[in-house]
């Protein structure tokens, strides 16, 4: 299987549970961002196996529990 044949996982944001901490942000700038109103965007999905694991992380670790990969 090549990378490109990989099913990737796709990460969404809960806003009515976000607090906008920022915790997923600093973790993950390429996927997590904070626009310039404290609302959390997803700018990119994961798209490496890397990225997969490092956002998997992040999911984990939101206080709120506000993210999920699905
Ligand atoms: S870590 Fe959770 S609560 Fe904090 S900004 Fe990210 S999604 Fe929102």
């Amino acid at each position: 299987m090549t990378q490109q044949d990989t099913v990737r996982r796709e990460v969404s944001v809960d806003l009515d549970v976000c607090e906008a901490s920022g915790v997923c942000a600093r973790m993950v700038r390429e996927v997590f961002r904070l626009d310039d109103d404290d609302v959390l965007t997803i700018a990119h999905q994961p798209d490496t196996d890397e990225l997969d694991r490092r956002v998997a992380v992040a999911v984990r670790r939101c206080p709120k529990q506000a993210l999920s990969l699905h």
